[in-house]
């Protein structure tokens, strides 16, 4: 009898735990850590979700602020020996797959994505080896275990073309582990999917009520969506879009409101390039009721300027990947960036979780 294959329930969602530090403190924990990094050759790649003290360090230091795709890549051009990834943990192997020479540390290997929990690599396979005649794409906030066994990995954006040109082809797709956007890609491109049903622990929260109802009292203000959200709030948006995507609208569109459904670390930024425009977080059903994130990750939160330096002291949380593991999730992270070559797609600006 076949099993029925599901995706994991996450439900060990840590709280929100945000680094609160003095401001003297800052300052030196920032000093020690800029020598340590000089001296061991090392450069810092933040994620827009992390607390804006890592996004200004990696400023300050010459690394980068950016999705994980572009973290990795960033990682790659430089000469540095070491890469300290302030993320969640695919993102640290995705730098490590990418960089296999390179050592990459983590401020906390504890930092998890709830896409990632929900797809255990064994249970996925069995669940791809139930659909021998699908190709099999996933999405980037995944293990490198699973996407070792993906035909292709994509980011947000570069989904809908991918899996329209698949299509195209006549290929039926297996797709995993976000459900939102899956269906959302499925609803862009009308492909043959079946779908992982992982979610977005930030993202599945958004209220598309309590969207319409901030609607009402700002309607001068524009909607950016993030594709990991609940459909009925996709349908608000005007523009759906990936972490750069919604950066680039604030700083472009006319508008002097926003009203943002993703993780309100991306504010830091968003602060940064459009200076005097109102930043209103959609709402996700407030503290006290169904609320588990509040628009902040919980695993992004455990990164901090503390657990960096520990890790530079110490040269604990080094992120390892099998290398035959590593080698074939580079084959199909390679597919898509060679995808994105030969369309001429840029994936910077149209880029991952
Ligand atoms: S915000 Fe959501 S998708 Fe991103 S790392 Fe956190 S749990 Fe994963």
């Amino acid at each position: 009898m076949t099993r029925i294959i599901t995706a994991s329930p996450v439900t060990d969602v840590p709280p929100v735990v945000e680094e609160q530090l003095e401001a003297a403190e800052r300052t030196e924990l920032k000093a020690r850590i800029k020598r340590l990094m000089q001296a061991q050759d090392a450069i810092l790649l933040a994620h827009y979700y992390t607390s804006g003290d890592l996004q200004d360090l990696a400023v300050e230091t010459g690394g980068c602020v950016s999705d994980s795709l572009e973290m990795a890549r960033f990682g790659h051009a430089s000469k540095a020996r070491t890469l300290l990834v302030a993320g969640v943990r695919f993102m640290g192997e995705t730098a490590k797959i990418l960089n296999p020479e390179k050592r990459v540390l983590m401020p906390d290997l504890g930092a998890e994505c709830s896409l990632d929990l929900s797809c255990p690599a064994s249970d996925f396979a069995e669940f791809c080896d139930q659909h021998p005649d699908r190709t099999v794409v996933v999405y980037a906030n995944t293990s490198a275990a699973v996407k070792a066994r993906a035909d292709w990995m994509v980011t947000s954006s570069i989904a809908v073309p991918v899996v329209r040109h698949l299509a195209e082809r006549g290929e039926k797709i297996l797709w995993a582990p976000d459900r939102y956007l899956g269906d959302y890609v499925r609803r862009e491109t009308g492909a043959d999917m079946v779908l992982w049903q992982g979610s977005c622990v930030v993202h599945e929260r958004f209220k598309a009520d309590g969207i319409r109802e901030l609607k009402r009292e700002h309607p001068e203000a524009a909607i950016l969506v993030h594709p990991e959200s609940p459909a009925e709030v996709i349908e608000l948006a005007d523009v759906v879009g990936s972490t750069t995507q919604l950066i680039n609208a604030v700083r472009d569109l006319p508008q002097p409101t926003f009203i943002v459904a993703t993780d309100n670390g991306i504010f830091h930024k968003m602060r940064e390039v459009a200076p005097g425009k109102l930043l209103l977080e959609a709402p996700t059903g407030g503290r006290g009721a169904t609320c588990v994130s509040c628009a902040h990750c919980p695993w992004m939160a455990m990164n901090g300027l503390r657990n960096l330096l520990a890790v530079l002291e110490t040269g604990a949380n080094e992120v390892h990947v099998d290398p035959a593991v590593g080698t074939r999730a580079l084959g199909s992270i390679s597919r898509m960036l060679e995808f994105a070559t030969t369309r001429n797609l840029a994936l910077r600006g149209r880029s991952a979780d």
